[in-house]
């Protein structure tokens, strides 16, 4: 039986590279990925372990310290995404009330449940999705995570608890900080009266190291992209980020990019290893992946020469401001100062900081239908940035998981057009 990551993979422009582009770590990322749904469908079927299930940049390693499982619908609404499920699913959400104009995470995946359909039944032979028996949330990307949750905690009879972030911050206060660090401390009671068990301050702070640890390995994957030629793509991190996201705070999250994924990507640095063979131009990628279309992207781009070095998307589960002696202020700092979380002024300063890193000659910024929430192109973004940066930018109209909202062919074109922009 294929797993899921296999179909993500036959989705990916490594499996037609030679074998000497492959990345060899994606074995280990793929059984972590394997591990982590088996986990959840035991604990669901067993009642062995108390799960939760988490926004993606929700309070994880609180969860973990409390000995939850973790589960993460946006990953699930990814792989929905990726194997191109959701574009038949979202309409059973719409007609329930949830508009086709909200996020498509949420509405495939409410879909998809009421379908009894999961992209986990063909990977891994899990019939379903694991029961919650608490749903945490951070608004700190999006409200619409919470409605998401909601309807779930509705469905289940199960409690919804979560933080409410400020948004579209500059600088940020101290009082900030304080606000949130206190609505994660005050989880805890209420986290408690679901697993039974008194908190542990040392379970704690044990998670938050090993996310901090996770977090500082995953930035230098990422951050290995500033070589030129680039040892890997955008398209590549969107598999690779995996257990920076579902594994974060545990031994396994640290383990895959301290003994896997980083020591290759430096070795390749070393051997000169170009992800796409003669590297003539570099791009920045801002915005959401399209899943359902990672392949075919990779491909044109290489087939031009272009290499996507980075994203604000994969730099998202970048969390090294966590620090296990002072946990909760560190964890509300970590999920305070993410670029969604930001005003404007602070998100082209740092897509420029981006620039000196990574060298790109070019920025895409993917306007996704139903998130507006990381779509930053709709503000004049674009024509600030390259204005201030010289460099040209190309919006691509589409969406996360809902391929009605994007054109194939249209997309082709303006990315030629681009790249001969660049060539000229
Ligand atoms: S940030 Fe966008 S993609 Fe993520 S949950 Fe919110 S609306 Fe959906």
């Amino acid at each position: 039986m294929p797993t899921l990551y296999e179909q993500r993979e036959d989705d990916h422009p490594m499996s037609n590279e030679p074998p000497k582009k492959s990345i060899a770590a994606g074995k280990v990322c793929k059984k972590i990925m394997a591990d982590h749904f088996y986990e959840l469908d035991e604990a669901a079927r067993t009642g062995s372990r108390k799960i939760a299930w988490c926004t993606s940049v929700g309070p994880a390693e609180l969860l973990r310290g409390m000995g939850f499982l973790v589960y993460y619908p946006e990953n699930h609404g990814a792989m929905l995404g990726a194997t191109r499920m959701a574009t038949e699913l979202i309409p059973y959400a719409n007609a329930m009330g949830y508009s086709p104009d909200i996020c498509s995470y949420l509405t495939s995946d409410v879909g998809s449940f009421l379908q009894g359909k999961t992209p986990l039944t063909k990977a891994y032979n899990i019939e379903s999705v694991p029961r919650p028996d608490v749903l945490v949330f951070n608004t700190n990307q999006c409200r619409d995570v919470q409605d998401w949750f909601a309807w779930y905690a509705r469905h289940f009879g199960v409690p919804l608890v979560g933080v409410h972030t400020h948004r579209d911050i500059g600088l940020i206060r101290m009082y900030q900080i304080k606000d949130i660090a206190q609505q994660i401390e005050d989880l805890v009671p209420q986290l408690e009266a679901v697993t039974g068990e008194p908190f542990d301050m040392d379970r704690f702070k044990e998670a938050v190291e090993l996310s901090r640890r996770t977090s500082v390995l995953w930035r230098a994957c990422l951050e290995s992209a500033g070589a030129v030629p680039s040892p890997w793509t955008f398209f590549d991190a969107t598999i690779h980020m995996g257990p920076a996201v579902v594994a974060r705070g545990t031994a396994e999250g640290v383990s895959y990019y301290e003994d896997h994924l980083l020591p290759e990507l430096e070795q390749r640095i070393k051997d000169g290893v170009a992800a796409v063979e003669g590297e003539r131009h570099r791009l920045y990628w801002e915005g959401m992946p399209i899943w359902g279309k990672l392949r075919p992207l990779a491909e044109q781009f290489a087939s031009l020469k272009t290499c996507v070095v980075a994203s604000t998307y994969c730099n998202s589960w970048i969390f090294d401001q966590l620090d296990p002696a002072d946990p909760f202020e560190s964890m509300a700092r970590a999920y305070t100062e993410l670029f969604i979380a930001r005003d404007e002024a602070y998100k082209e300063k740092y897509i420029a900081q981006c620039y000196e890193l990574f060298k790109f000659d070019g920025i895409v910024f993917h306007d996704a239908k139903t998130c507006p929430n990381n779509s930053n192109n709709r503000y004049g973004m674009p024509e600030r940035l390259g204005r201030a940066l010289g460099v040209p930018t190309l919006t691509i109209n589409g969406d996360l998981c809902d391929l009605r909202c994007y054109s194939e062919e249209q997309a082709k074109t303006n990315i030629e057009a681009f790249i001969e922009q660049l060539e000229e």
